[in-house]
């Protein structure tokens, strides 16, 4: 079987094209969405998710402002920082980049956040939300791109039993939430396996769509999948390459060269999952905008 290589970098290029035209018309209501992105210490691959956030409102037509703090900004400081832009109407969205410094509480720093402008779908309210499927919630950024990946790419997970490893609170449980409610792009049946999953092989060889998010190389070899099966990977590994210019190179959860000789269709890394999540950050502010505003969906 020749697998059909879902391409993130495509779909997400559509979707930003769809969110440039909708902005350009809320423009036209005088409504222009904003982004406050803000980073606290110089943790170098963070850095450049920031960047890349910035680059994408401007891209799009989002107003934006990224706050870069000192590592030793104490969490009183981030806290008042915080509350500055909940009460700032200028701003829809507000991002705190993760993670923070090991003397700042993450969740204290999430909690503070103003559920509405709750960008990233990490607050409580909005995590709830999601659960009860409430529509005016924010899905977290990766697994929200997931659902999309697979509707745009033509494998609706409709009717499929999807097996997801991982059960992390940005990406296993979240995506599980997501893909078993009773709406369109959903209504799967849903497994979810971890680290103390027994027989992992049993399960991942009954799946229609197979989710990989646990952060080890190459751990979904061939002989655990089934023919025909659509693999979404969403690890992000850098393993050692001395085949490779600086002598690294990034690899997936999955892996790719055996398994996509079984697969429908699966996701490379790079240019699969990673390309989705800044898009439906955006998406999120545009929506936020459009709440804070009233205006239509
Ligand atoms: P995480 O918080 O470390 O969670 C990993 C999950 O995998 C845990 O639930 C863990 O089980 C499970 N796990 C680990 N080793 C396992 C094993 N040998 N067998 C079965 N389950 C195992 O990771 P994460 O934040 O969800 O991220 C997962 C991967 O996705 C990482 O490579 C990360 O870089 C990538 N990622 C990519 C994007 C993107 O935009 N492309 C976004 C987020 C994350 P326990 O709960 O039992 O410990």
């Amino acid at each position: 079987m020749v697998a059909q290589i879902i391409n993130g970098n495509e779909v997400a290029k559509s979707i930003r094209a769809e969110l440039k035209e909708e902005i350009a018309g809320m423009k036209m209501s005088g409504v222009t969405p904003g982004l406050v992105v803000i980073i606290v210490g110089e943790d170098p691959a963070s850095q450049v998710y920031v960047r890349k956030k910035g680059e994408a409102c401007v891209e799009l037509g989002i107003d934006s402002e990224t706050i870069r703090l000192p590592a030793e900004t104490t969490e009183q400081e981030l806290l008042d920082l915080i509350e500055k832009y909940n009460n700032d109407k200028k701003f829809d969205g507000i991002l705190v980049q993760l993670p923070l410094p090991k003397h700042i509480n993450e969740q204290n720093v999430l909690l503070r956040i103003d559920p509405s402008k709750d960008v990233d779908g990490f607050h409580p309210v909005n995590v709830g939300k999601m659960v009860v499927g409430a529509e005016d919630c924010y899905l977290p950024c990766t697994p929200h791109g997931i659902q999309e990946l697979l509707v745009r790419s033509g494998n609706d997970p409709k009717g499929k039993h999807v097996v997801v490893i991982g059960r992390s609170n940005i990406v296993g449980k979240p995506i599980t939430n997501i893909l078993l409610q009773k709406a369109p792009g959903a209504d799967a049946t849903v497994t979810i396996c971890h680290s103390r999953t027994q027989n992992m092989s049993g399960f991942t060889k009954q799946a229609d769509i197979l989710i990989a998010a646990i952060g080890v190389p190459n751990f979904v070899k061939a002989d655990m999948v089934r023919e025909g099966v659509v693999v979404i990977d969403v690890g992000v590994n850098r393993i050692n390459d001395p085949t490779a210019k600086n002598g690294t190179r990034l690899v997936g959860d999955v892996d790719f060269e055996s398994v996509k000789e079984k697969a429908k269709a699966i996701t490379p890394v790079p240019g699969g999952v990673g390309p989705m999540t800044i898009t439906m950050l955006m998406k999120n502010t545009v929506k936020a905008a459009k709440i804070h505003h009233n205006l239509k969906k």
